[in-house]
């Protein structure tokens, strides 16, 4: 075993060691660090500094209490999370996720993932995450907003525009994000650009809202150009029916494609005509509903229960935009018989290790969460510019400078992968990408 390999070894021995528990962290983990080995050999710098060691430990890990009353009078204690994790090329930044899923591990994947795709992004921005096991779904407004308004009594200590920037996530949309920013208001006076994903009228960017989705057609188009192929006329498998998904479709729709899926957690819809993502968010954002209504609303429309990664169907893209490890290796076998060319992930993992591995030996070409999903964080980072100047850009102005910003991001994969030889990985390429940033800033700032 080479130095670098055996010097990876170690670094993951040290987190199974230290958190032998924490499964989606360690997925998440061990799969950048395997990745890296490339770098590490051009770089012995690195592995001299321990970087690895000191990239996979959070600066920062809090845990918190949080109590809150339901309508009905009874006392509620959830629990809340916030990793900070790494902050050498900027503020922490990242959303806050809620839901029963929700525990350190989770939160810990989603941060360390953060750090590689927030440097990716281009932008100053650091890696961070934190959510909890709250789970709004069926709760009354008064009740997230109760539930909002304690976690912001403890989080406000630990946030700030300039320290660490949170934002949305799966469970938290524009509602969440005005009752904490109320909440942080109350405590600690009016301050901007303290949270991202704000609404129109205080501060939030326009595009915002669309961001991840678009990002990832922006990402996808330049990934299938680059292979002399194109977007018009594909077919296009979406799961999820949130925020990502529902401008995913959009925008899909707009470059020529057509959608045939977009499913929820209990089953999904195929529509051979292709999925109209106004209904779509009619059905989620307004009415709160579940995905099954769409059928109702559609004669062309069919609903089944389960999931949309089992359902045989050809088609020539798959985008999952649900949530982590929804498409196994199974799954991700039936994706490659079905004729699929291209795998871009909106979620943040949603597919196992083994599913990659599967993808790579089916020769699909495979555009990873961090790259790919970016584009949320990205304006995220935009609205910070924008509550800095005090000033408001354009639809078109962010939109544009979103759509730079993912063609840069494939491009940096691309030149990562090219560089090191490593036959279109893009995965192995967005985290060397991602990574060489986050250790040139850590290295020029000392121990
Ligand atoms: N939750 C999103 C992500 O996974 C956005 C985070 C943000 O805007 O800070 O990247």
């Amino acid at each position: 075993m080479s130095n670098v390999k055996s010097y990876i070894e170690s670094v993951k021995d040290q987190i199974q060691h230290r958190d032998p528990d924490q499964s989606e962290f360690q997925e998440a983990a061990f799969t950048v660090l395997d990745s890296l080995e490339p770098t590490l050999e051009a770089h012995p710098e690195y592995v001299k500094a321990n970087l690895l060691s000191r990239l996979v430990e959070p600066e920062r890990a809090i845990q918190f209490r949080v109590p809150w009353q339901s309508d009905d009078g009874q006392f509620h204690v959830n629990r809340g999370f916030r990793v900070q994790f790494n902050s050498a090329i900027g503020p922490y930044k990242g959303g806050l996720r809620l839901h029963p899923s929700v525990n350190l591990s989770v939160v810990k994947f989603l941060g360390f993932e953060q750090i590689l795709k927030n440097s990716l992004t281009g932008l100053p921005i650091g890696g961070a995450k934190g959510g909890s096991d709250f789970d709004p779904k069926g709760k009354s407004d008064s009740e997230v907003m109760r539930f909002c308004q304690s976690f912001m009594t403890e989080l406000q200590r630990h946030i700030g525009p300039d320290l660490d920037v949170p934002a949305g996530d799966i469970g938290v949309g524009g509602r969440e994000i005005g009752y904490l920013f109320g909440a942080y208001k109350r405590l600690k006076g009016y301050q901007n650009g303290v949270l991202t994903g704000k609404g129109l009228t205080f501060g939030g960017s326009l595009a915002r809202t669309q961001a991840t989705g678009f990002g990832l057609l922006y990402y996808t188009n330049a990934l299938i150009k680059a292979q002399g192929d194109t977007l018009t006329g594909k077919r296009i498998k979406i799961s999820g029916a949130g925020n990502v998904a529902t401008y995913a479709i959009q925008k899909a729709t707009e470059l020529g494609a057509k959608v045939i899926t977009v499913s929820d957690s209990n089953g999904y819809i195929y529509d051979p005509k292709g999925i109209d993502y106004k209904i779509v968010k009619q059905i989620k954002e307004v009415e709160r509903g579940r995905i099954r209504d769409y059928a109702d609303r559609v004669a062309s429309a069919e609903y089944h229960g389960g999931s949309v990664w089992d359902f045989d169907v050809d088609y020539d893209i798959a985008l999952p935009c649900a949530t982590q490890n929804e498409i196994n290796k199974d799954q991700a076998k039936l994706i490659a018989k079905d004729g699929v060319k291209y795998v871009c992930e909106g979620a943040n993992m949603p597919s196992y290790p083994d599913a990659i591995a599967v993808y790579r030996d089916s020769g699909l070409l495979y555009g990873p969460a961090k790259a790919a999903n970016a584009g949320g964080v990205a304006v995220s980072a935009l609205e910070m510019s924008q509550n800095s100047e005090r000033l408001s850009w354009s639809f078109e102005t962010v939109d544009n400078r979103l759509q730079d910003i993912m063609e840069d991001i494939f491009e940096k994969s691309k030149a990562a992968d090219q560089k090191y030889h490593l036959d279109k990985n893009y995965q192995a390429g967005a985290n060397i990408a991602g990574f060489e940033k986050v250790a040139t800033a850590m290295m020029a700032q000392g121990l």
